[in-house]
C-alpha cells in the first residue's frame, strides 16, 4: 500500500478520526523531535518468518536531511527493513524511532504515513486514466489538513505547489497529459511527485530507477540529490553507477544486519562486502 492508498484508505476508515485524536499529540505537525539531528533509529529489529530471521538485531541511524543508500544481495532483508519503518511488518523485537519520540512499531500504517514517513515502490501506482495534474492534486487532497476543502476549487497556494512539483519531477511540459500515456521513467517520478505532495519528512525508495534508461537514471539522481537536506532519503538500489552518482553513505545489508558502511569506494573495497556481494 502506498502513501496516497493508505491515506484514501484512512480517510474511509471511521476509525480514523478517533484513533488520531488519542494519538493528537504525535501528529501535530512541528511535533517530529529532531533535536538529535536524527530522523530514524532501528535498533535491533529482529523479524522472522516462519522460524527464518528475515531481520536479525538490525540497527541503523539515518540522519535529518540525509540521503542513505542501503545495498546488498537479494534476500538480505532490505523490503523487510522498509515494511518495518512503514508499519507494514511489526518486528518481533526491537524499537524504530522517527525523531527522538515516535516510536513507529506502536502506530499503524495509515498513522506512520501521516506523520510524514512517504514510501515509493517498485510498480509505479499512479492514476493512469488521470491526467499528471490531477495526479499530484488528487495526492495533495488526500492530506486532512487540506480534507476540508475537497470539493473546492483549488487554491492559489495548491496550483503554485504543484506547479513546483511538476518542475522538480520534470513533468511541467505534461501536466495535462494523462498519466497512463507518460514513459516508464516519468510514471515513477510522477508517483514520487505524488509522494512530495504529502510533504514527507522521509522518503523511502525502493530500487527507484530499475527499469530506467541511463538518461532516466541520472535525472532521477539528481532529483533525489535536490529533495536531500529537506527530506531524508533512504534509496535501496542494485545499480551502482547510479549510487556512485548519489555519492552518499552506503550501508550494506547482509542477513538481516549491517555488513558494513561507509562511502561506496569503502564499502566497494571491503573482502566481506565483496564475497557475499560485488564480487559475484
Ligand atoms: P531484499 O529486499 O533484500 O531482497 P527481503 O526483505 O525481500 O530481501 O527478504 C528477506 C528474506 O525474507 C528473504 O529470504 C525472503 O524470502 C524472506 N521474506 C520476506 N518477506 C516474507 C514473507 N512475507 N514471508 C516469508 N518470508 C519472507
Ligand atoms: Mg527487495
Amino acid at each position: 500500500m502506498n502513501a496516497v492508498d493508505s491515506l484514501l484508505d484512512a480517510r474511509d476508515n471511521p476509525d480514523w478520526d478517533s484513533g488520531t485524536a488519542e494519538l493528537g499529540h504525535v501528529l501535530k505537525p512541528g511535533k517530529l523531535d529532531l533535536s538529535h539531528k536524527v530522523i530514524l533509529y532501528l535498533e535491533d529489529i529482529t523479524v522472522t518468518f516462519d522460524g527464518f530471521r528475515a531481520l536479525n538485531k538490525l540497527s541503523l541511524t539515518i540522519d535529518a536531511g540525509e540521503l542513505r543508500c542501503i545495498i546488498g544481495p537479494n534476500g538480505a532483508g532490505k523490503t523487510t527493513m522498509m515494511d518495518v519503518i512503514t508499519g507494514k511488518t511489526r518486528p518481533d523485537e526491537g524499537t524504530v524511532f522517527f525523531g527522538q519520540t515516535i516510536d513507529l512499531t506502536r502506530l499503524s500504517e495509515p498513522e506512520i504515513a501521516h506523520i510524514g514517513v512517504g514510501r515509493k515502490f517498485q510498480k509505479p501506482t499512479i492514476f493512469e486514466n488521470h491526467t499528471v495534474f490531477e495526479n499530484l492534486e488528487l495526492a495533495m487532497k488526500t492530506d486532512k489538513r487540506v480534507r476540508h476543502s475537497l470539493f473546492a476549487q483549488l487554491d492559489a497556494a495548491a496550483s503554485d505547489r504543484i506547479a513546483e512539483t511538476l518542475r522538480l519531477i520534470r513533468l511541467d511540459t505534461h501536466g495535462k497529459r494523462l498519466a497512463g500515456l507518460l514513459s516508464h521513467g516519468q510514471k515513477q517520478w510522477l508517483e514520487i511527485g505524488m509522494l512530495l505532495m504529502q510533504e514527507p519528512k522521509l522518503l523511502l525508495l525502493d530500487e527507484p530507477v530499475a527499469g530506467m534508461t541511463d538518461e532516466e537514471t541520472e535525472r532521477t539522481g539528481e532529483l533525489f540529490l535536490s529533495l536531500a537536506g529537506r527530506h531524508s532519503l533512504v534509496v535501496v538500489e542494485h545499480d551502482m553507477a547510479f549510487v556512485k552518482q548519489l555519492g552518499s553513505k552506503v550501508t550494506v545489508l547482509h542477513e538481516g544486519s549491517v555488513l558494513a558502511e561507509g562511502t561506496l569506494e569503502e564499502v566497494q573495497a571491503d573482502a566481506r562486502v565483496i564475497e557475499v556481494y560485488l564480487g559475484r
